[in-house]
C-alpha cells in the first residue's frame, strides 16, 4: 500500500513534467491567460514620451458585449499577473499590474507632467489593459506569443522599465520622476473608465489644436466615447514645444512621393496647378485635398508626407520651387490629448474632470470594488 502511494506521487510528478515539456513555454503562458481569464519627455532632450496611439482597425470591429459587473469587478484583479510580450526582445515578461502601468505611463506621458495629467493617463492605460485582456483575438493574442499586451507603442502601449529608464538617463534624474508616475498609478490603483459598463478603449495623442477628433474620422467606426471635444491647445501654443511644424518639399519631391504612393493623375507642368481645394472635417483637420483633380484625405496626406497631424495647410512658392505643409499639433487627435490633460491639470482640473472631458459619456469605476457602483 506504501509502494502504490510512492509510485502515485511518482506518476503525477512525471506526468506534470511532459506536459510543460511538450507544451512549450509560450503556449503554457496562454493556457495561465486563459483560465485566470485573464489589455518627449516633451522637452525633446530627455524625451520619455510617444505621440501617438495607433489602433488596429480591427480593435473597433464589433465585439461580443463584456458585462464589467460580471467580469470585471474582482478582488482577483489584486492577484492578476499580467503579461507583457517585449516586441524588441521578443520575450515575455509578467508583472503586477500597477508595476506594469509605471511603465506606462513613464514611457507614453512626459513624467515632468502634473500629477492629475499622469493620473489620467494612468487610468487610461489601465482601461486600455482591461479592454485588451478581455477582448483580444485569438490573432491578436498569436501576434503577443499569447501574452496579453505588447510594449509597440504603434499597437499597444509603450513600455519602459525603471532599470532601462536608469541606464538611459540616469539614476538622479529618473528616481524622483519614478516616484511621481508610480504615485499617480497607486493613487488610481484599481480604477478604469467604462462606457455602458463595458471597459473602453482609451485611446490617446499628444497634442490637438482646437478641438481632438472622433474616432470615426480616422478609424471609420463610431465609438460613442471618442468623438470630437474642444481642446485649448491653440491658445497656450506658445508653451506647447513644437504645436507648430512646418515641413517642405520640391516640386519633384512632392510628386515622387505622391506617385510611389499609388497616386495616379497627370501632373500639370506648372506646379502652382497642382493643388485645389482643401475641405477641412468638423474637428478642423484636413478632410481632403484636391491635387491635380483627384481627392486624397487627410490622414492618408499625414501617412506620405510624415506630417504630425492631419491639421495642415499646404501652399506653393514659386520662387523657391517648394510645397510647404504647415502643420499643428502631433497625433491622430483622437481622445485624451496628453498636451490638453496637462493644461486642464494647470488650471486646476482633476483627473477626474480631464477623463470625462476627453471620453464623452464615460463613468470612472474600480476594478477592485464590490458591489458594482
Ligand atoms: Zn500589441
Amino acid at each position: 500500500m506504501k509502494y502504490l502511494g510512492v509510485l502515485f506521487v511518482f506518476l503525477f510528478i512525471f506526468s506534470v513534467a511532459v506536459l510543460y515539456i511538450v507544451i512549450g513555454e509560450g503556449d503554457l503562458v496562454n493556457i495561465i491567460d486563459v483560465t485566470e481569464h485573464e489589455e518627449s519627455l516633451y522637452d525633446d532632450t530627455k524625451n520619455n514620451g510617444t505621440a501617438d496611439n495607433f489602433l488596429n482597425l480591427s480593435v473597433l470591429q464589433p465585439l461580443p458585449p463584456v458585462s464589467v459587473s460580471e467580469v470585471v469587478i474582482s478582488e482577483n484583479w489584486h492577484e492578476f499577473t499580467v503579461y507583457v510580450y517585449d516586441f524588441e526582445s521578443n520575450d515575455i515578461f509578467h508583472g503586477k499590474l500597477d508595476d506594469y502601468l509605471c511603465g506606462v505611463v513613464f514611457a507614453e506621458m512626459p513624467s515632468t507632467f502634473e500629477v492629475e495629467a499622469l493620473k489620467a493617463q494612468a487610468v487610461a492605460a489601465r482601461s486600455y489593459y482591461v479592454y485588451k485582456t478581455l477582448n483580444s483575438s485569438e490573432n491578436e493574442r498569436e501576434l503577443h506569443r499569447g501574452a496579453d499586451i505588447c510594449t509597440d507603442p504603434t499597437h499597444c502601449k509603450a513600455y519602459i522599465s525603471y532599470e532601462k529608464a536608469r541606464n538611459k538617463w540616469g539614476e538622479e534624474y529618473i528616481s524622483p520622476l519614478w516616484g511621481k508616475v508610480e504615485k499617480a498609478v497607486t493613487d488610481t490603483s484599481g480604477q478604469i473608465i467604462v462606457y455602458e459598463s463595458e471597459p473602453a478603449i482609451a485611446v490617446f495623442h499628444a497634442i490637438s489644436n482646437k478641438n481632438t477628433e472622433s474616432a470615426e474620422n480616422i478609424w471609420g467606426g463610431n465609438v460613442p466615447y471618442l468623438v470630437s471635444v474642444p481642446t485649448s491647445e491653440s491658445e497656450n501654443a506658445d508653451i506647447i514645444t513644437n504645436f507648430s511644424t512646418i515641413i517642405e518639399y520640391n516640386s519633384e519631391e512632392l510628386k515622387s512621393k505622391l506617385i510611389s504612393n499609388g497616386f495616379r493623375g497627370d501632373f500639370d507642368k506648372n506646379p502652382e496647378k497642382w493643388i485645389g481645394s482643401i475641405v477641412l472635417n468638423s474637428s478642423g483637420r484636413v478632410d481632403n485635398i484636391e491635387i491635380n483633380s483627384k481627392l486624397i484625405s487627410g490622414n492618408r496626406m499625414r501617412e506620405i508626407f510624415s506630417l504630425r497631424s492631419a491639421d495642415f495647410t499646404l501652399e506653393y512658392k514659386k520662387t523657391d520651387d517648394k510645397f510647404i505643409f504647415s502643420v499643428k499639433g502631433y497625433g491622430h487627435g483622437v481622445g485624451m490629448s496628453q498636451y490638453g490633460a496637462n493644461l486642464m491639470a494647470r488650471e486646476g482640473k482633476s483627473y477626474k474632470d480631464i477623463l470625462l472631458w476627453y471620453y464623452a459619456g464615460v463613468d470612472i469605476i474600480n476594478i477592485y470594488e464590490k458591489p458594482f457602483p
